[in-house]
C-alpha cells in the first residue's frame, strides 16, 4: 500500500523470531517489510506493531481482545486492515503482510467479511471459505466404586491413561465397522471443577435432598472413561455469513451448520461398546453406561476443538490456503489456526496449531520476506 501523505513512518527493531511468533500466536498480527509500518499521527494502532517488536506490556492482551479488525485489504502491491478502536472508531493500518491469527472460528468469519476467497455454497459445493467445518464426537461412562476414594479434586487431565487401538493403530480394521477415521479412549480424570464435577449414578433426582446425599456419597468414588473421536468433512457441515443477526458493528455475524452424520454415529457406536467392556471388566459398583452422541447441541460442554473453514490443501479448487497457510487469493495474508485443519482427526488441535504457526513463521521469514509472492504455484 501507498504511503498516504502526511502518515508517520516508524522503524521497528525486530520483527522476526520470537516476536512474530507472538504476532503468530497470539493475535492479527500486522507486520511491514523492512521492519516499517506506516501509521497515522497520534494513532493507538502502533501498539500492535509494537507488540510484534517488542515484549508484550501488561495489558495489551486485554486492549487486543477488546479491539476488533475489520476487512483487511489486501492486494498485490501490500494491503493492511482495517480496524476499529475501543469506541467504535475505524481507521485502517496498512501492511506488506497479514497474518490473521484470531481463533479458528473468527478467521473463517473474517475472511468471509472480507471477501477473500470464494464463500462455499453446499447446494453447489462450490468455493472453500466456510467448508469442512469439523468437530469432535465422542461417548463417555462413569465408573462408581463404593468404599474407594480418588480424590478427583488433586487430578489433572495429564493424569489420564490412554489407549490409541482404535485410533491411529493401523492395524485396527475400521473397514468391517463401516467408518474412517477414530478415537482415542482416555480414563481417569480431567479437571473436576468444584461446582460441575458432580458425578451421580443414572436415576438419581437431579436436585433436592437426594441429590446433595448422592453427591457426598459418590464424589470421592468415580472416576471416568472416555472416546474423544474424529470428525471427516462433509458437505453438510459449514460455514456462513448469517443473513440475519448482526454484531455491533454491523457486520453479519458467524452461521455454523453442524451436526453428527452416519460415520461419527458408527464411531460413536464402536467407542460405547470398547468403553463399556472396559467399564464392566473393572467390576464397578455402579455404571453410567456410555452412550453414542447421535445429534450434536451446543449444551453441555464437550470441547472448544472447532476445525477446519478455511483449509489448506494443495490447489485453490479444493482449499483456501496452501501448505505454508499463505491464501492463494492474497500472497501477502497467511492465516494461521485450526481452521486450516481438512478434518478433525480426534486429537485436541493445539499442538499442531503451534507447529503450523513455527511452520508458517519460518516460510515467511526464509521465503517470502527473501521473495514476496505465492510460495506455493496455483
Ligand atoms: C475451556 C477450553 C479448554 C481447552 N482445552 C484444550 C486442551 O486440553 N487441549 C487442546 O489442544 N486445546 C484445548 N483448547 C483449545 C485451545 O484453547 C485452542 O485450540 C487454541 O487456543 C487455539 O489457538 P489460536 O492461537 O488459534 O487462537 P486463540 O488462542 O483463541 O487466540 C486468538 C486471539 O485472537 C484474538 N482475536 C479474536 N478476534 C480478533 C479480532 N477480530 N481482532 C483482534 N484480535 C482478535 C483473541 O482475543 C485471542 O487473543 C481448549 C479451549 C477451551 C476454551
Amino acid at each position: 500500500m501507498d504511503s498516504a501523505p502526511g502518515r508517520r513512518r516508524r522503524r521497528v527493531r525486530h520483527v522476526f523470531g520470537e516476536h512474530l511468533l507472538w504476532g503468530v500466536d497470539q493475535d492479527v498480527g500486522v507486520l511491514g517489510f523492512e521492519g516499517e509500518v506506516q501509521i497515522e499521527p497520534g494513532e493507538r494502532v502502533l501498539e500492535f506493531a509494537d507488540r510484534l517488536a517488542t515484549t508484550v506490556a501488561p495489558g495489551d492482551a486485554q486492549r487486543m481482545q477488546e479491539r476488533q479488525f475489520d476487512r483487511p485489504v489486501l492486494g498485490e502491491q501490500g494491503g493492511g486492515v482495517l480496524a476499529a478502536r475501543d469506541g467504535g472508531e475505524e481507521f485502517e493500518q496498512p501492511a506488506d503482510i497479514v497474518l490473521l491469527c484470531a481463533y479458528a472460528i473468527n478467521n473463517v468469519h473474517l475472511m468471509l467479511l472480507s471477501g477473500v476467497g470464494e464463500p462455499y455454497d453446499p447446494v453447489a459445493q462450490k468455493g472453500v471459505i466456510g467448508k469442512n467445518y469439523c468437530y469432535q464426537t465422542g461417548a463417555g461412562a462413569t465408573l462408581f466404586f463404593e468404599g474407594r476414594h480418588f480424590n478427583p479434586f488433586m487430578s489433572a487431565g495429564g493424569s489420564n491413561a490412554t489407549i490409541d487401538d482404535f485410533n491411529i493403530n493401523g492395524d485396527f480394521d475400521r473397514g468391517k465397522h463401516g467408518f474412517v477415521g477414530g478415537y482415542n479412549v482416555a480414563g481417569g480424570f480431567n479437571t473436576a471443577l468444584p461446582i460441575g464435577y458432580r458425578p451421580v449414578p443414572r436415576g438419581t433426582p437431579q436436585w433436592g435432598k437426594a441429590w446433595k446425599a448422592a453427591t457426598a456419597k459418590w464424589y470421592q468414588t468415580a472416576m471416568n472413561i472416555g472416546a474423544s473421536g474424529s470428525v471427516m468433512a462433509n458437505r453438510y457441515n459449514y460455514y456462513d455469513l448469517d443473513p440475519t443477526y448482526r454484531n455491533a458493528f454491523g457486520q453479519p455475524l458467524m452461521r455454523m451448520t453442524f451436526d453428527y452424520k452416519e460415520n461419527e454415529h458408527k464411531i460413536g457406536q464402536h467407542a460405547a461398546q470398547v468403553i463399556n467392556d472396559i467399564a464392566k471388566s473393572m467390576n464397578p459398583t455402579r455404571l453410567n453406561e456410555a452412550t453414542v452422541r447421535t445429534r450434536w447441541t451446543v449444551v453441555p460442554y464437550q470441547s472448544t476443538h472447532n476445525t477446519g473453514g478455511t483449509i489448506m490443501g494443495a490447489n485453490p479448487r479444493d482449499s483456501a490456503l496452501n501448505k505454508y497457510l499463505q491464501s492463494w487469493d492474497c500472497h501477502n495474508l497467511f492465516v494461521v489456526g485450526a481452521n486450516v485443519f481438512p478434518h478433525n482427526a480426534s486429537y485436541n488441535p493445539t499442538g499442531p496449531v503451534g507447529a503450523l504457526a513455527y511452520w508458517t513463521a519460518d516460510a515467511v521469514k526464509n521465503r517470502y520476506f527473501k521473495d514476496p509472492g505465492p510460495l506455493v504455484p496455483a
